[in-house]
């Protein structure tokens, strides 16, 4: 008795395009954190529907923080990292938020559509190893 491999999956091509396109990207990512990407004073800005709703200082966090964020009728689940913030998963239709994968540098954004969410990480400008400005 034998058990075929269903071949009713689809033609992974795309697939497999996708996947190659996501490695690519990560690697390119962690060649630039290699370089020696800026990473104090991260700071990940979470903007729903154009407004701020929240701003962490990532080099604060000791662990992974999640946040669920509920926009447009979706639920998206980030996760903050002391390095940076990926959109573990969410349920919108395009997911392009959950592809975009891991950012870790200033400037970079995670940006979800059909959710009107905005994650973005600042930096502040690197100086010569002085102290921070902490203002206020
Ligand atoms: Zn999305």
């Amino acid at each position: 008795m034998s058990v075929k491999p269903s071949p009713k999956l689809r033609p992974s091509g795309y697939d497999a395009l996708v996947a190659l396109a996501v490695v690519a990207l990560a690697a390119a990512l962690g060649f630039w954190m290699w370089r020696g990407g800026t990473q104090q004073g991260l700071t990940a800005v979470i903007l729903v529907d154009g407004e701020r709703v929240e701003q962490v200082a990532l080099r604060e966090l000791d662990h992974p923080e999640e946040r669920t964020l509920t926009a447009g009728g979706y639920t998206l689940h980030l996760r903050l990292f002391p390095d940076g913030a990926e959109m573990e998963s969410a349920d919108c239709p395009t997911q392009d938020c959950v592809h975009t994968g891991r950012i870790t540098r200033s400037g970079q954004s995670i940006v979800c559509l059909p959710g009107r969410v905005i994650v973005r990480l600042e930096g502040a400008a690197v100086n010569d190893g002085g102290p921070d400005i902490v203002i206020g």
